[in-house]
């Protein structure tokens, strides 16, 4: 694991869901249910910033019931799969019992991949939210817009924006502190 990973684990993910927790302005308003259940995402996103890895959070919801959770972990397990989207994907095809998740609703902070877009797709995924998009990889809308390829046999409803504010503030927030670290580090290493 690199310096700079572990000064960003110094914020234990307790401290972290805390602080997000206590900002004002999401105590002040009543949340939807779409709302919960992206802040949910969220934790999930300050999970992985926790260990180092960029905070990217997702969950799987059925029947007003989160069935799966997963983020991003691709330098701790050392694999491009270990994406948030295709972990909350396999926990809910265990709890469903199915490779369909057809009427299911995937909370994500932000905007999937080629990859998980794919994943989506073939899981026949019905309803996607996304927190902030990702105009240099995206593909719900930035680059491609997979979700809602017609030639494909199933599109998705995908609403963007949800809670974005929050969503990208977590990805700035953990970018700055990482080159703080590194810039840190090489004036260590020039002394
Ligand atoms: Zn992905």
């Amino acid at each position: 694991m690199c310096s700079a990973a572990v000064s960003v684990c110094s914020q234990p993910a307790a401290y972290l869901i805390l602080k997000y927790d206590m900002q004002p302005h999401y105590k002040m308003k009543k949340l939807t249910d779409r709302e919960k259940f992206m802040k949910e995402a969220i934790r999930q996103a300050v999970k992985a910033s926790a260990i180092g890895e960029v905070p990217i959070g997702c969950v799987i919801v059925y029947d007003g019931r989160i069935i799966g959770r997963g983020y991003n972990r691709r330098m701790t397990d050392r694999t491009a799969l270990a994406h948030a989207e295709i972990t909350a994907i396999r926990k809910a095809n265990k709890v469903i019992g199915d490779w369909r998740l057809d009427d299911c609703e995937m909370y994500v902070t932000l905007e999937p991949c080629q990859m998980c877009a794919g994943a989506i797709v073939q899981s026949r995924i019905r309803n996607v939210y996304i927190g902030a998009m990702n105009p240099k990889a995206g593909c719900a809308g930035s680059i491609l817009d997979l979700l809602r390829e017609e030639r494909f046999n199933h599109q998705c409803i995908v609403e963007t924006g949800l809670m974005e504010e929050r969503c990208s503030e977590l990805l700035k927030e953990f970018f700055v502190n990482l080159r703080t670290n590194q810039k840190n580090k090489k004036t260590e290493a020039g002394t």
